[in-house]
């Protein structure tokens, strides 16, 4: 591995990108604001969107070759970047690398897909299973590795194995067992693999209950929920024997605002951007939160979303 900063190298780094992705593909100095669902985060330095697993290979290898700083995104609904930017490379997968199919009752689809889509995809194969995620914003491959969940659902209950780009740079077909799925959590988390693609085993069910499911559990959210305003979802996780909303509402602390970032008035569990919030205001809020929720209740939330700088 070359002993010098990626800064000095003396070939473009942009070209050499572009000769993997394809120059339409590659973004400099690209602002995260415009793909996360906080709307927040400065500029990353390349933002690129492969469209197979040989271009994710041929990234992961030069980026790691040259160890310039590289992170994988999904839908971005579960990430907050810092203000000042990113060093390096992100990887989005939602762009391009999304192909959905089905196969009797097995759903195949490639890690950008959506949840969205993929329950969709399901709902119109009259296949069951996968409706708790159709309201989750992000991909499957985002689900996978943090074993998304809702409403009693979660992708390991529907998962056969995902495929991944291991980090010593193999491809391999982790197993549900292999992927020691628990709760928002996951063994390739742990271990920095890249999810590819995932197969999913679902049931033969009538399509137009399976929608009605979708329907229904979408009218939940929007009453429950703040979707109508930026954010990355529950805020923190669900501590054991707790619900995070409840105990920051016990804390006095729905409402609690700095700058943009406040705790959601429909929903204490979310930090939302009210408008113009930077990530430095909603981490002043998240650590507030944390304070007060201690103080109060003795319990130690902690951060659900993932922090980018
Ligand atoms: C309004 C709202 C509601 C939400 N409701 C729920 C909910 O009910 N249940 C729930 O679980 N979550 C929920 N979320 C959070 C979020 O949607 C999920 O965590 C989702 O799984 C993130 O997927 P993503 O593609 O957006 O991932 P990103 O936000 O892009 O990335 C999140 C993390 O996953 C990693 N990652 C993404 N793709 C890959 C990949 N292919 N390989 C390796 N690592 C990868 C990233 O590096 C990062 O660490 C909600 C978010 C919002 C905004």
């Amino acid at each position: 591995m070359p002993e010098q900063s990626y800064e000095t190298l003396d070939f473009d780094i942009t070209e050499r990108l572009a000769e993997i992705v394809g120059v339409n593909s590659v973004k400099v100095n690209e602002p995260m604001s415009a793909h996360t669902t906080f709307k927040i985060g400065g500029p990353v330095e390349w933002f690129v969107e492969p469209q197979s697993i040989d271009q994710i290979q041929s990234i992961m290898r030069f980026c790691n070759g040259y160890s310039i700083p590289v992170h994988v995104m999904g839908l971005g609904s579960d990430v907050l970047v810092c203000d000042e930017g990113m060093l390096g490379v992100v990887v989005q997968t939602a762009a391009h690398f999304k192909q959905i199919y089905v196969e009797g009752t097995v759903v195949h689809a490639l890690a950008g897909a959506s949840n969205e889509d993929v329950a969709a995809a399901a709902q119109r194969a009259g296949l069951t299973g996968y409706e708790f995620a159709s309201g989750i914003p992000g991909t499957v491959g985002g689900a996978a590795i943090m074993n998304a969940g809702a409403y009693d659902g979660e992708f390991a209950q529907v998962a056969i194995s995902v495929l991944c780009l291991a980090p010593y740079g193999s491809i391999v077909e982790i197993s549900a067992e292999q992927a020691k799925w628990s709760y928002r959590h996951s063994m390739m988390a742990d271990e920095g693999y890249i999810v590819l693609g995932v197969r999913l085993q679902l049931a033969p069910g009538d399509p137009d209950e399976i929608q009605a499911r979708m329907d229904d559990l979408a009218k939940r959210r929007a009453e429950k929920q703040p979707l109508e305003l930026p954010s990355a979802g529950s805020t923190f996780k669900r501590p054991e024997g707790y619900y995070a909303g409840a105990l920051i509402q016990d804390a006095g602390m729905q409402g609690h605002s700095h700058g943009g970032a406040q705790v959601s008035t429909k929903h204490a569990g979310f930090v939302v951007n009210t408008g113009g919030a930077t990530a430095q205001d909603v981490c002043w809020v998240i650590s507030d939160v944390m304070d007060a929720v201690k103080k109060n209740s003795g319990v130690n939330l902690e951060p659900e979303v993932k922090f980018w700088c």
